[in-house]
């Protein structure tokens, strides 16, 4: 037997997280896996778990005052199938582990593990998302690049849950994915790149861009992306050499089980430039 908590409310919830030293589990892709001991035997939980992945609370997808607030618990399923999601989102989700992980996996679960590899960052850190993290007696709402500290680190304290993602409701016209993977489906990330850019009258007004599994967390830099917008398309064209330097040095993979880093970083550059010529 693993010992746990299933609260009825999100209330109960707080209440139990802040009460005793436990664990909250989701969908448990993450966890089940982190701490497996073998065929047959219990997983290893330190600490009692509190099942949350339940809660009705977590789960709206609700568009308020232009933006979309997404529940923590809601599964990567409910998101593609969702008719709020904006279509690149969904189409990194949908890339992500396969149909019966997705069921039981929570957009929630792939924040607070707080992968560098984590396939719903990139976007997430594109858009600027802000996370509600709650506990019985507070409310605070983080921007994501703050809530993720490292890899498999963050912000969240004792006492707190992750129980809202918030984005913009607002669409790009625009929009660029690629996972780089070992295959199409089921495979982890080697390298992602996310690109999404406003061009009107051939002029960039707004650009987005975020590396995943290539540095320590989402790789995204404000400053170049400043330097990009305003330019009209001939000029963004001569400048792909410059910001392909500009990138470079932010672009700090590892050598893995699952590819080397001079694979991840040459993949990643690449990407950049298809996605720069495209805009033209
Ligand atoms: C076969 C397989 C394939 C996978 N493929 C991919 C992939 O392609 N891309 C990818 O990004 N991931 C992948 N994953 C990882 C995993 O499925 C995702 O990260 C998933 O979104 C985790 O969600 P979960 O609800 O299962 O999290 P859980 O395992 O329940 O929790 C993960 C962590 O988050 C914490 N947590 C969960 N919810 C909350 C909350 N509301 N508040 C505070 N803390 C919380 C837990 O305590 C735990 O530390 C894969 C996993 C498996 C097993």
């Amino acid at each position: 037997m693993v010992d746990g908590f299933r609260p009825e409310t999100l209330r109960e919830a707080l209440k139990l997280r802040k009460q005793y030293d436990c664990l909250p589990i989701a969908g448990g892709t993450d966890l089940m896996v982190q701490k497996a001991r073998g065929f047959a035997l219990k997983p290893d939980f330190e600490k009692p778990l509190l099942f949350i992945g339940h809660l009705p609370e977590l789960h709206k997808i609700v568009i308020e005052k232009n933006q979309i607030h997404i529940g923590a618990g809601v599964l990567l399923t409910d998101l593609v199938n969702s008719d709020i999601i904006p279509e690149i989102f969904k189409e990194a989700v949908c890339r992500m582990a396969s149909p019966a992980s997705r069921n039981l996996a929570s957009l929630g679960g792939n924040i607070c593990n707080a992968s560098p590899a984590g396939d719903t960052l990139p976007y997430l850190y594109a858009v600027d998302a802000k996370l509600v993290l709650k506990s019985v007696s507070s409310e605070r709402i983080v921007p994501i690049g703050e809530f993720i500290t490292g890899p498999k680190q963050t912000d969240l304290e004792h006492a707190e849950l992750l129980t809202e993602i918030i984005i913009p409701n607002k669409l790009f016209n625009v929009n660029y994915y690629r996972k780089v993977g070992q295959r199409k489906g089921m495979s982890l990330t080697k390298a992602a790149f996310l690109g999404m850019a406003d061009v009107e009258n051939r002029k960039l007004t707004d650009i987005r861009i975020a590396f995943g599994s290539v540095a320590q967390t989402v790789v995204r830099s404000r400053e170049i992306e400043t330097d990009i917008i305003g330019k009209s398309s001939g000029e963004y064209i001569n400048a792909i050499p410059t910001i392909l330097k500009q990138y470079a040095p932010l672009i700090r993979p590892i050598d893995d089980a699952r590819s080397s880093a001079i694979y991840r970083k040459k993949v990643s550059l690449r990407l950049l430039e298809d996605f720069l010529m495209r805009l033209n």
